[in-house]
């Protein structure tokens, strides 16, 4: 390879992402077998604990921007740091998070080369990076490779193994300047609001899904006098304090399909599939969804899946390793309780 291999390092106030570091390894393994050198890229106010960490994660020489007009992200100051570091690099990579994808694009845009996102799998050929990404929702895998410079990819969080810090290792710490006005965006940020706080579906090794079955309990009949609309919501909500009860024992998050999301049951942030997030935990459990295309487009990398659903039809079950037929309303809590005594949680 004629140049090193970039990872920017994505992260929330000096905590960086995991999908970060999964990126990091990946870059280390095709620089260790390009013979090349590794570098990150890291942006932000208080940035030199993650610098030393970028380290131990495998960078041999991280470039920091520190300011505090750099302590919020805004894409067009961190794309435009980005592009006048990577110009001389083979390959860079950036985690497919909102915004890595975010910065990948511009930088692109910024150096003219392409981009390749989401991808699943690397491996070398000559100096060129071969990718792998899924595509028509999951149904085919398709070998991409770019043939400009740098070679810029996104890669899939939990696709790639984080590997293991090495307080040992050594590496050089190269600050960049940033010039007053060079931190400008054409955004500002007004603030944060938490939004509902729980464990992140992007991190989570364990995901508890339900949809539109979980409000499918005829027998729950609401306290007080409820129209047709606010009863299918409140019955919603009992199905998800079920779903929600398995993925904290587990330390897991809770997700849905859009249905569940359509009907009003569960905001957004939670919807799983080609129009929500993608995922790829160790472990998936779906409660009442029947396993639509699209919904698999979001989840069927998953390590191991497992269905609950009252119809040994549902197609959800021929992508599951373990498969319940029956009523969420009796699984999820006797999973809950059988998890609880073994957890002790
Ligand atoms: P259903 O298909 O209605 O299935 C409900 C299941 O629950 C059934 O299998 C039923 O047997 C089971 N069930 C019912 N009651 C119980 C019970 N008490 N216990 C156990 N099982 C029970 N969908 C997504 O999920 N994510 C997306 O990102 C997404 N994007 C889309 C984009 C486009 C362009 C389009 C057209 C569609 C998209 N969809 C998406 C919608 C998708 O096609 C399906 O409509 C949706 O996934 C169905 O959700 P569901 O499985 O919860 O509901």
């Amino acid at each position: 390879m004629n140049g090193p291999i970039a990872v920017y390092i994505d992260h929330f106030k000096g905590q960086a992402l995991a999908a970060s570091w999964e990126a990091l390894a990946a870059g280390r393994r095709l620089a260790d077998e390009a013979g090349t050198r590794l570098q990150a890229l890291i942006f932000g106010a208080k940035v030199s604990e993650l610098a030393e960490q970028a380290i131990q994660y495998g960078a041999d020489e991280v470039y920091t921007a520190e300011s505090d007009s750099l302590r919020d992200y805004s894409p067009e100051p961190f794309a435009s740091l980005a592009g006048g570091l990577v110009g001389e690099a083979a390959a860079v990579f950036f985690p497919t998070t909102t915004r890595g994808r975010e910065i990948a694009a511009m930088t692109a845009i910024d150096l003219n080369s392409g981009v390749i996102t989401d991808v699943t799998a690397l491996q070398l050929d000559g100096d060129r990076v071969v990718a792998e990404k899924p595509v028509y929702a999951g149904k085919a895998v398709v070998r991409v490779v770019c043939r400009t410079d740098p070679q810029i990819l996104t890669l899939r969080s939990r696709a790639f193994p984080k590997g293991e810090p090495d307080p040992n290792r050594q590496g050089s710490i190269l600050p960049v300047s940033v010039s007053p006005d060079g931190a400008d965006g054409l955004s500002s940020h007004q603030g944060y609001a938490e939004s509902g706080g729980g464990v992140s579906l992007a991190d989570a090794n364990i995901i508890v899904s339900g949809g539109r079955g979980v409000a499918n309990n005829p027998n729950l009949v609401p306290p007080d006098s409820m129209d047709e609309k606010e009863t299918e919501i409140w019955r919603a909500h009992q199905g998800y304090k079920l779903v929600g009860d398995l993925a904290e024992v587990l330390g897991g998050a809770v997700g849905a399909s859009r249905a569940a999301v359509d009907a009003g049951y569960i905001p957004y942030a939670h919807q799983v599939g080609q129009t929500g997030k993608v995922v790829s935990p160790d472990l998936y459990i779906a409660a009442g969804i029947s396993g639509a295309i699209q919904h698999l487009a979001g989840m069927r990398t998953s390590k191991v899946i497992v269905a609950i659903n009252k119809d040994p039809e549902a197609p959800i079950f021929k992508y599951a390793r373990f498969g319940v037929v029956g009523d969420l309303y009796d699984i999820l809590p006797a999973l809950t309780d059988a998890f609880r005594q073994r957890l002790g949680g």
